[in-house]
């Protein structure tokens, strides 16, 4: 028995064409699972696709609970079943707490936390029909430490976990395990961003991460797959760093 083989499963990934979460896609592909990614870019969903054997792309803005469930519906239709939701797509707007608009708060809410909740929601009738299910929800060190440029996206990487908690308690019964990956700093388009909008950022993340080294996308391939899979079925409510040691340094 292969506790981390996915073969027969499907997942959807948010945010699956590129960055992390088309690290984590990789993974599970790997592992055996066929998986539907959830992107806006044409473009960079038919690269990820090729990279992903067996795999489609579901198209549109997540951040709108309209499309958002249809994404959901259109992915679980194509690939049959749906046995696991990867909540990954993501975005950051980096200004000083009184300088935001509640447009540019909302933006961000809307994709990092309410598409979650929408998401999870729309999927959890495939989920209880596969006779249970997988759900990972993507936070950050933002979930657990503040800092001056990410207030919309700190309240919403807190309110990732706390979701994560919820979900988890809630569909215990069944038999949908639900947790979330804490990423420490990867390299990504979302943080090529940060460090030209952040000054010393790139050498502030090397000095305090005991690893010594940004992470990369395929760094998240192990916990995706272990969540994923029955390996994880007594863990739920979860929230695990995977941060070359960013966390836990005094
Ligand atoms: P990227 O910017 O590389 O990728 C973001 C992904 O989300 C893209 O695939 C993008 O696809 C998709 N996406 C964004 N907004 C929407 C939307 N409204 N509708 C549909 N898809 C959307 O970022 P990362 O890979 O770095 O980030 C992925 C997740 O990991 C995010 O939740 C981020 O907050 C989190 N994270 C990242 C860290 C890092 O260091 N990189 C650290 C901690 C957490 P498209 O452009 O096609 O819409």
């Amino acid at each position: 028995m292969n506790l981390f083989d996915l073969k027969g499963k499907t997942a959807l990934v948010t945010g699956g064409n590129g960055g992390i979460g088309l690290g984590m896609a990789r993974g599970l592909a790997a592992a055996g699972a066929r998986v539907a990614i959830a992107g806006r870019d044409v473009t960079k969903n038919s690269a990820a696709l090729k990279e992903l054997p067996g795999s489609i792309a579901v198209l549109g803005d997540l951040a709108d609970e309209k499309q958002c469930r249809a994404m959901v519906a259109q992915a679980a239709e194509k690939l049959g079943r749906l046995d696991i939701l990867v909540n990954n797509a993501g975005t950051n707007i980096r200004k000083q707490p009184q300088d935001y608009s509640l447009d540019e708060w909302r933006k961000v809410m809307d994709t990092n936390l309410t598409s979650a909740f929408v998401a999870s929601q729309a999927a959890y009738a495939h989920l209880k029909r596969a006779g249970g299910g997988k759900v990972v929800n993507i936070g950050s060190m933002m979930s657990i430490f503040g800092a001056s440029f990410v207030a919309p996206y700190g309240a919403s990487k807190g309110g990732i976990v706390q979701l994560t908690r919820a979900l988890a308690v809630a569909w215990a019964r069944d038999n949908i395990q639900v947790n979330a990956v804490l990423p420490g700093w990867i390299d990504t388009a979302l943080t090529r961003q940060a460090r030209k909008d952040v000054p010393g950022l790139h050498e502030r993340v090397l000095e305090r991460t005991p690893a010594k080294r940004w992470g990369e996308p395929q760094d998240l391939a192990g916990i995706a797959v272990f969540l994923c899979s029955s390996a994880s079925d007594f863990v739920t409510g979860a929230a695990i760093p995977v941060d070359g040691g960013y966390s836990v340094k005094g």
